[in-house]
């Protein structure tokens, strides 16, 4: 069903810095770019905020029935330390720590991303490309970059010439950035460099003899520069004008307006339509990041890893399901900050299970002449706040409404018609299942009576522990084993999985 036909969808443009009404390239269809993980180490909750994002926008686009092809890329060459544009590639660093090929690291930071991503809920995207598989593809853009005279070889290293690029287009265009004054701020090159300006970026790197992952190409042994794979495969394989292009927040600059500099001096085209940027997701009030240890694993949420510590305290009191993880996420909208806690996740739970019984009650509930509630008007909501710049907590303030009215229902305090019902079942289950991506694996009542009772046993083995009573400890750990309840103990308690 062609629903985008009568939805006025509007997205936050970062490059205009408003609300536009969304219009594709082509009608009917939307291409979609996302910037995908750096796979040398495996993705944090932050990470993964922002891909449940896009994965949300990817979702709903779906829904109103465009065909999308999105494509998210995985970075698996060319990205230095520090984001900056001197020191070793990260999968290299990566790779020497730990006396494995960078190729190891790869493979085993892809495989976790993929099953993080699975486990999470998410669509696949329609084309995962990676940087090493498209290495020609780059060659080819650097040379053509060369030969419209915006960038410059020194030493087997090629370098994009942003003031040169800023004569005749906006360098800062999507960042806000002004160019002069950035080179009046700065100090001049100390001889040192070989970039004319300290504000242009590698588009090849000559790779010294410690650099192991290298390609030949015409002016040297060497690797890519970071900003380039995502010019290429996007237009690769949506065209030179694409629709969509999303990352978090923190990619806007350098990254992004590097690649708008880059695709437009090939195209002579805006390469992006509507640029989305999603907001930072914090622990302890700070960014969550893998660089400062101020980070959590999406797997240790869904187990409760006692391991899982910030400054010697457990950060989980146990484990969440993915459908309270998703909901917490989708509380928040896109564009806003969102703090991780605990006590977050308690509130999120709880909301989530409320959400998850008035959807099996409406399998029972009583028809009953007119409705006292207005169904259609409703179902409209919740499209106009997703209509709104995606905005899923407005819609999951609607959902609540709607359970509202199924428990006046339960309780004899309100009434429904047959086909409202209908109405009603179809746009909960678009919207929660569908749209939001939440699965129903809220805890039944058995599985929470389950929880209590090992919870009751990890406290009764501590006290048998306390007492040296180590065959009694070891009798409650392996009576659980064989009934497939695995007790893990960490620095700061026992969790337990049930298999
Ligand atoms: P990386 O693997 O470092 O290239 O990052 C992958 C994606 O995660 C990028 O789009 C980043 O902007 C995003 N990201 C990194 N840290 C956070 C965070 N704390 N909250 C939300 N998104 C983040
Ligand atoms: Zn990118």
């Amino acid at each position: 069903m062609e629903l985008y036909k009568e939805n006025q969808l509007k997205i936050y443009n970062s490059l205009s810095k408003s609300k536009e009404v969304f219009k594709t390239v082509t009608e009917g269809r939307v291409g979609m770019y996302v910037c995908g993980p750096t796979v040398y180490s495996n993705v944090h909750l932050g990470n993964l905020r922002t891909f449940m994002s896009f994965d949300m926008v990817f979702r709903y686009l779906r829904h109103l029935g465009y065909k999308v092809r999105y494509v998210r890329n995985i970075t698996d060459a060319g990205h230095l330390e520090s984001d900056a544009e001197e020191g070793e590639d990260k999968i290299a660093k990566k790779a020497r720590l730990e006396e494995i090929e960078p190729m190891e690291v790869v493979q085993r930071y892809t495989v976790d991303f993929h099953e993080v991503t699975q486990k999470y809920n998410f669509l696949p995207p329609s084309i995962e490309p990676t940087a090493t598989g498209h290495i020609l593809e780059q060659i080819e853009m650097i040379q053509e970059i060369i030969d419209k005279g915006m960038a410059y070889e020194v030493n087997g290293s090629v370098y994009f010439d942003v003031l040169k690029y800023n004569e005749t287009s906006n360098y800062g265009i999507l960042s806000g950035r002004n160019i002069e004054e950035a080179i009046h701020n700065t100090r001049a090159l100390d001889g040192q460099s070989e970039k004319r300006n300290p504000q242009d970026f590698a588009l090849w790197k000559k790779a010294d003899e410690r650099h192991i992952m290298r390609w030949n190409s015409p002016w040297s042994d060497g690797f890519p520069g970071w900003h380039l794979e995502c010019s290429v495969m996007s237009s690769k394989y949506l065209g030179e004008q694409i629709d969509i292009h999303g990352g978090g927040m923190d990619l806007k600059f350098p990254h992004h307006e590097c690649e708008i500099a880059q695709s437009h001096t090939c195209s002579g085209v805006q390469p992006v339509n509507y640029w989305m940027h999603a907001n930072m997701l914090l622990l302890n009030g700070q960014k969550m990041s893998k660089s400062t240890g101020n980070y959590i694993l999406p797997n240790d949420i869904l187990t409760g890893n006692p391991d899982a510590t910030y400054l010697g305290k457990r950060i989980l009191s146990k484990g969440f399901g993915v459908g309270v993880v998703r909901f917490f996420i989708m509380q928040a909208h896109y564009r806003s900050i969102l703090d991780f806690s605990n006590d977050a996740l308690l509130a999120s739970e709880k909301g989530y299970n409320r959400l998850m019984e008035a959807i099996a009650a409406l399998n029972d509930v009583k028809i009953g002449g007119t409705s006292s509630f207005d169904v259609v008007a409703w179902k409209q909501k919740c499209y106009d706040a997703m209509n709104d710049d995606f905005n899923s907590p407005v819609l999951i303030a609607h959902l609540f409404e709607a359970v509202k009215f199924i428990n006046q229902i339960k309780d004899d305090k309100a009434t429904i018609s047959k086909e409202d019902l209908e109405t009603l079942k179809n746009t909960m289950n678009i919207f929660v299942f569908d749209v939001l991506g939440l699965l129903n694996d809220a805890k039944d009542q058995g599985s929470d009576k389950l929880e209590g009772v090992v919870e009751l046993l990890i406290k009764l083995r501590k006290e048998a522990r306390d007492n040296k009573d180590w065959a009694l400890s070891d009798q409650i750990r392996d009576e659980l084993a064989s009934l497939g309840i695995q007790l893990k103990d960490g620095r700061e308690g026992t969790t337990f999985s049930v298999n």
